[in-house]
Order: structure tokens, then sequence, then C-alpha cells
């Protein structure tokens, strides 16, 4: 049975992919920060680990000994990044190479490969010059979070130069009900079903008119799993191909409750908009769809009408 470690495991992403490997016949290893907790597959083996102590987190790396990392740890949230620039830096950017080069000398010491998948972003494209974007568009970031990933990024380029297994996979948007509310997708639907339970009179909202490319997490994950067992390292855009504004995802969540009458309701507050925010983000992911045979299953309207619904339970209950 091969050994995975999936960092920052108790996250969205790091919870729906342990499971993922498990069901694919993977022994899967996490780790998680003091304190954080969430349910997991039975025989998941959850070790303590903090970007913040990087001798303490590439010591599991040494005693884990796994076939594959996938480094799914760091700030993941572009708002926050703005207020901690140099933590961000320093736990979604250079504690990449840290993790990298404990896999290069684990390589050495078992003398087998030691695969790495970064949740690379598509923040690294920033102000994109071209949509949509492909795993060869110039990479101009315009948020610390943004450049944080961009290092990383490159320097997973640099080590596949060296000759490692690195792959970055470049992730668009990917939502579903484990989303915390400082997203706005998250946001928007449990505030979408607070209305509708009358529970809250209004939703405060930033930049409506920000265009992003929303996929299902679940179908993210399907593609971190074919990254992780492809014949080859690359770089691939993971996204959905089309990008909608906030005030598209806002509407589609107002229909799933089925609220007509919002006049009134949106309000906006420069508190939630950001220093600089890319205007339109959108991936084209022909190289992981023709290479791997990807396809993401589950449409928009469906995505959103699942969070909606499961927020009107969570909240109704
Ligand atoms: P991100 O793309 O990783 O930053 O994901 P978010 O869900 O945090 O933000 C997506 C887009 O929604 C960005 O363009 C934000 O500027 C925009 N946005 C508009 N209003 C809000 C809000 O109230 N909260 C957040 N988090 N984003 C908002």
């Amino acid at each position: 049975m091969p050994r995975a470690l999936v960092t920052g495991v108790h996250g969205q992403d790091g919870s729906l992919l342990a499971r993922a490997l498990s069901d694919a016949k993977w022994e899967v290893h996490g780790t998680a920060r003091g304190g954080e907790s969430g349910s997991l597959p039975s025989g998941v083996l959850v070790h303590e680990a903090d970007l913040n102590d990087l001798a303490g987190f590439t010591e599991v790396i040494r005693r884990v000994e796994p076939d594959l990392v996938v480094n799914l740890a760091g700030i993941s949230s572009v708002a926050l990044s703005w207020d901690q620039p140099i933590l961000t830096s320093e736990v979604s950017g250079r504690a990449v190479v840290d993790l990298i080069e404990a896999c290069r000398r684990l390589e050495q010491r078992l003398g087998r490969e030691v695969r790495f998948v970064q949740a690379s972003s598509s923040e690294i494209f920033g102000n994109a010059t071209q949509a949509p974007q492909t795993e060869d568009t110039p990479i101009r970031p315009v948020s610390p979070y943004g450049a944080a990933k961009a290092f990383a990024h490159h320097y997973g380029v640099v080590a596949r130069g060296r000759g490692q297994f690195v792959s970055n996979a470049i992730l668009y948007n990917h939502e579903s009900p484990e989303r915390p509310p400082t997203f706005v997708t998250r946001k928007i639907t449990r505030g979408v079903a607070e209305i509708a339970l009358g529970k809250a009179e209004t939703i405060t909202l930033g930049n409506l008119d920000a265009r992003r490319d929303w996929s299902w997490a679940g179908d993210v994950i399907d593609a971190l799993v074919l990254i992780a067992e492809a014949p080859e390292p690359d770089d691939f855009v993971i996204a959905s191909g089309v990008a909608r504004s906030v005030r598209d995802f806002l509407a589609a969540a107002l229909a799933a409750a089925g609220i007509a009458d919002w006049e009134g309701r949106i309000v906006q507050d420069e508190r939630f908009a950001r220093p600089s925010d890319a205007p339109e983000m959108r991936g084209d992911a022909s190289r992981i769809r023709t290479q791997l045979g990807w396809a993401p299953k589950v449409p928009f309207e469906e995505m959103v009408r699942r969070m909606v619904e499961h927020d009107l339970e969570e909240l109704a209950g």
C-alpha cells in the first residue's frame, strides 16, 4: 500500500483528499496544527505539525516516510494575507522549499521516489495578461497570497528540473459546505439561508463585480488524485473554464433559497473590498483533461444549491 502524507488535513481540501486517497487504497497520514480537529475516515493518522516550526514539520516527513506528500497547509485566504503578509510569505512560500527539500533527503536515504504535489493557485496569475489562463500564462500576482504561492510554484518547477517528482496543481476557487464563511461563497450561502429563515435582513459584501472560476471541491480533489498518480510530474490548471461574478453567485444562491424579492437585501461595504483584486480569473484545464482524463462533474448551479441546502438545514436544525 503506498503511503501519502496530506498537510493541512483538517481543511476543506485536506479532509476530502484524505477520504479520496483512502478510497483509492492509499495509507493516509495527515498533519494538523495543535487544537485543530475534524472528521476523517478511520485509519487516517494525524500528526501534529505547524509550518511555523519547520524543523518539527520536516521531522514528520522523515518519520512517516511517505511515497507522496500533498501540500495543502498554509494561509489559504487572500483576504487574510493582506493583514499578514510576512506570515503568508513564510508559511505559503518559503516553507514549501523546506518540505520539498525534506522529500529530497528522504529519497536519498530510502533510495526511492518521494512525490510532492503542491496546491498552487490561480492567484499567481493576478492581473492576468490572457483569459483563460493556461500553465504558460505569465505569473503576475497582485496579492501577498499570490506572491507567496508564486514563489512556491517557481521553486517546485526548479526542484522538478533537478529531477524530483514535483507537480503544481494550479487550483482555481473551489467550494463546498466545508468552506469557512471567510470565503465569499459560503458567506453568501449562509447569509441567504439566514434571510430565508427570517434570521437576518441583509448580507454585507465587498466587490460584487469580481469574476471567479468556481468549481465543486470534490471535482478538484479528483484532479489532485490524478496528478499524484500521474506517470510524470507537471503543472496543471484545475478549473471549470467559466467565470462568474460574485453577483452571479449571489443570484444563484437567492434562487436556490426561493427568495425572489431581494431589493435592499445586499449592502456593499468597503471593509470587504481589497487593496487590489484580480478582476477576472478563468482557467483552461485542457492539459489535465487530455493528459489525465479529468472532467468536472458538478455544474455551478448544483454546487450553489448543495451549499444553500446545507446551510438551510444547519441553521434550521
Ligand atoms: P479568494 O479568491 O481565494 O480570495 O476567495 P474569496 O471567496 O475570499 O473571494 C472571491 C472574490 O469575492 C474576491 O474577488 C473578493 O474580493 C470578492 N468578495 C466580495 N465580497 C466579499 C466578501 O464579503 N468576502 C470575501 N471573502 N470576498 C468577497
